[in-house]
Parts: C-alpha cells; structure tokens; sequence
C-alpha cells in the first residue's frame, strides 16, 4: 500500500513511520509533510525515501533539501511549501491511503481537499471533523470519499460495526476515557496544575496538544462530536464511561441488552495499522520468524487484572462539573453550526497559553467558555466561514486571557 503522512513528525506520524519501517513489504511511504521539526522530516525521508515532501514555509524547504544533501539522500524527493501544500499532498500525492496526522485546525483544508477528490483518509486528527463534520461527511458521501477513524475508541466502534453505519439495531455508542492524570481532583487541587503534570499522561503517550486535552477531558468532548458525525449517531446516544485502566477503548450496546467492546493494549499502531489493513487485520504481534512489531506483548489479562489493578476493570460516571470541558463540548456538538469551531480554537489557543506558561490550568476551561459565551453560534456554510470563526475565536481568548492578568 502506498502511503502519504501528513504530520509525520507527530506522535501518530512517527508511529505510522515505525509501523511502516516494520512492515516494508506491506506499506510503501510515498509522501511525508511537517510544520516544524525539519530534522525530523529529513530522518524519515533519508529512511522511507518517498517522492513528495511538504514543509510550513520556503525556509524550512531550503533548510530540508540541505539536509538531505548532507544526509547523502539521492534521489531528492520534491519539496513544495506553504499551506496550499498540505491540500497538494492530501489531494494529489501518489497513495492508496492519506493518514491526516496533522494536529488542531490545521487539518480542516488538507482533509476536506482528500475527501474532495475522493480518497481514502485514515483520520487521526478529530478536529477537523469536530469543526467541520457537518461538511465533510456529506461531502465524502457525494464523492465516495472514505473515512477510516484512528481514533482508539473510534476505531474499536468502527472494528464493532465494520464500518462507519450505525444499525438500528445499536442503543448506545460508549466511549471510554482514562480520566487523565487528575482524575478524582476536586477544582482546588487542579488550580495549582503545572504543563508537566498536565503533560504526564497516565496511559497514552501522544502529542501535547491531545495530552493536555486529555487532562481537562476536552479530549473526550472534542471525540463525542467525533463520533456523532462520524457514526451519524444523536447526542442522546452517546455516552462516556471512565476507565482508568484503557483496556477497553469503546462499548456498542445493542437493543437487547448486549454489548460488544473491544479490547487491547494502549499503544496507537494498533490504531493506525487497522486504518492501513481494514477490513483485515495485520500480524503486529511478534511472531516465530521474528516478523511483527518486537516491541508489542499481547494482553496479559491474568497480571494486568490480578497485579497492576488488583483484579478490577472499573467504569465510573465523569465528573462532568469539575472537568467542565467535557460539558461545554457537549452543548457545543449539540448546538452544531460553528459552535464547535468556536470550541475547539479557543481551546487550542488556551492550552497554547497554559503550555506557554501564561495562564494557570483551570483557567482553559474558563476561557474557553467565556468565549462561547460571547461568540454566537451560526449555521456551517463553508470552510472560510470556519477560518475566520476560528480565528476570532482565538483572538477572542487571548483577549480574555490578558484580561485575568489584570
Ligand atoms: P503532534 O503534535 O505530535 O504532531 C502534529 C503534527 O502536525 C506534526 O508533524 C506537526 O509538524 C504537524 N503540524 C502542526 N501544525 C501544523 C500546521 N499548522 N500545518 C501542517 N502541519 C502541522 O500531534 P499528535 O499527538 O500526533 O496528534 C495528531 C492528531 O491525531 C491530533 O488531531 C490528535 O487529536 C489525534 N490523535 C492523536 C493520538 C496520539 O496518540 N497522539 C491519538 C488519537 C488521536
Ligand atoms: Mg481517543
């Protein structure tokens, strides 16, 4: 399969990049883009040499192509920049599968510009369905776009239901959430959060961004609205459970009472390589001939049950008042139209400022909120409309933000 990454020096695209690197039989690289972080991208390149490369800015190309030179690469993939870029590469680069590995907004424009034109997207950044769900998937319908979630409860539900139509026969759709570091923290106690503790996922190792979003649990939030557009499934029928051990990454409940979950081991290739193979599955686990991923045991149920977490699986309620980002994404995908651009900009800029060291933790929430509050929300018509919501939604919290240090 020929693959195009963007945002390959993420989490998720360096994850990708390590699948590939392991099975290069199975998955040829053939495009690979970054924001920053050009070093990165020319270590993948001068490893999986693919044809294409995109980078933010004609800087950042310059200094890319020096490296390659200096890293001895032959022959030089050609490099193009800027954003118009991204869309070149999702739309246009030589693939069978384009991974949107991109974080935040940013990912709206290359994702629409695949769908578009008709590809099959494996789509690991929520946000650009979060914001633009109510375009992108009909238009997906309209192009015969294919939308393959690599978000871990998305895809359990994806693998559940071998595909993204959710039967009548489904009840309820229910993600699962590790609760994140502070998970039990009463508002006090998260007042005196610093960004390394916010940093320090107890489960997952992912981007900061996600990992930050995760500690507020505006991650799950952003990812009910994920799921609603993606299993065009109602508010009424999605829940969220906490589960503090992420064994199990999503629940199906059916009408009669029964309930399909899947199960595995927290790391995101599985994620990523079930995009690549669906509807079949690879042999990640390390096999006899020393073929699969050396670094993946298989579920341990007996020690992870009886040692780690003394013999229980919990499921708890979220604390939907202290963890109030979980609440405002909510009423955000429930009132639809911009109102999740509005959401998910002012939270990239607040978690921008918290990480930046600008405001305190507790803080996200409150600005995020301030600024729904004050932006009314308008029905979707268009990706400019979403830009420019978006960045006056930014501009909006960062306004805010000055104001609390008055
Ligand atoms: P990351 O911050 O580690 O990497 C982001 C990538 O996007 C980098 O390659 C960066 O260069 C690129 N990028 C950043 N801004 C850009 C811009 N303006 N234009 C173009 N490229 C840009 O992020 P991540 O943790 O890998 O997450 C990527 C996406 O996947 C996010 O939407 C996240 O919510 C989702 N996701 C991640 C995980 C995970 O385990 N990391 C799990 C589930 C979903
Ligand atoms: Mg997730």
């Amino acid at each position: 399969m020929n693959l195009a990454i963007l945002g390959a020096t993420g989490s998720i695209g360096q994850s990708a990049l390590n699948l590939a690197a392991s099975f290069p039989d199975k998955i040829k690289i053939t495009a690979l883009t970054c924001a920053g972080n050009v070093e990165s991208l020319a270590r993948a390149i001068a490893c999986h040499h693919p044809k294409l490369a995109a980078v933010m800015t004609s800087r950042g190309r310059r200094q890319l192509k020096t490296l390659l030179v200096d890293l001895g690469v032959k022959p030089l993939p050609k490099i193009i920049c800027g954003p118009e870029a991204y869309l070149e590469v999702a739309a246009e680069a030589e693939a069978d599968l384009v991974l949107l590995a991109i974080v935040g907004n940013a990912g709206l424009a290359p994702t629409m510009a695949a769908v578009e034109r008709g590809r099959r997207v494996a789509l690991a950044n929520k946000e650009s369905l979060v914001i633009g769900g109510e375009l992108i998937m009909p238009l997906a319908c309209k192009t015969g776009g294919q939308i393959i979630p690599v978000d871990s409860e998305h895809t359990a539900i994806f693998q559940i239901l071998g595909g993204l139509k959710t039967p009548a026969i489904v009840r309820r759709l229910i993600l699962t959430a590790s609760g994140g570091p502070f998970r039990g923290w009463k508002k006090d106690e998260l007042k005196k959060v610093t960004p390394i503790e916010a940093l320090h996922h107890p489960c997952w190792n992912m981007g900061p961004k996600i990992t930050c979003d995760s500690a507020t649990m505006m991650n799950k939030g952003l990812e009910l609205i994920e799921a609603h557009h993606l299993f065009n499934v109602s508010y009424d029928n999605l829940e969220v459970l906490i589960h503090p051990q992420s064994l199990v990454h999503a629940l199906v409940e059916y009408i009669d009472g029964t309930m399909s979950a899947v199960m595995g081991p927290t790391d995101m290739r599985l994620a990523i390589a079930f995009a690549l193979s669906h509807p079949d599955h690879w042999p990640l686990l390390p096999g006899p001939a020393g073929t699969g991923l050396t670094d993946l045991s298989s579920l341990d149920l007996p020690r992870i049950a009886f040692n780690q977490w003394r013999g229980h699986l919990t499921f708890e309620e979220p604390d939907y008042e202290t963890f109030k980002a979980l609440s405002l994404a909510l009423a955000a995908g429930r009132s639809g139209g911009t109102a999740p651009a509005i959401l998910t900009s002012s939270n990239e800029e607040a978690v921008h400022l918290f990480l930046t060291g600008a405001i305190g933790f507790t803080e996200i929430t409150r600005l995020v909120q301030q600024t729904l509050e004050t932006l009314p929300s308008t029905p979707l018509t268009s990706i400019d409309q979403i830009l420019t919501v978006a960045n006056e939604a930014r501009r909006l919290t960062k306004s805010f933000s000055l104001a609390l240090r008055c």
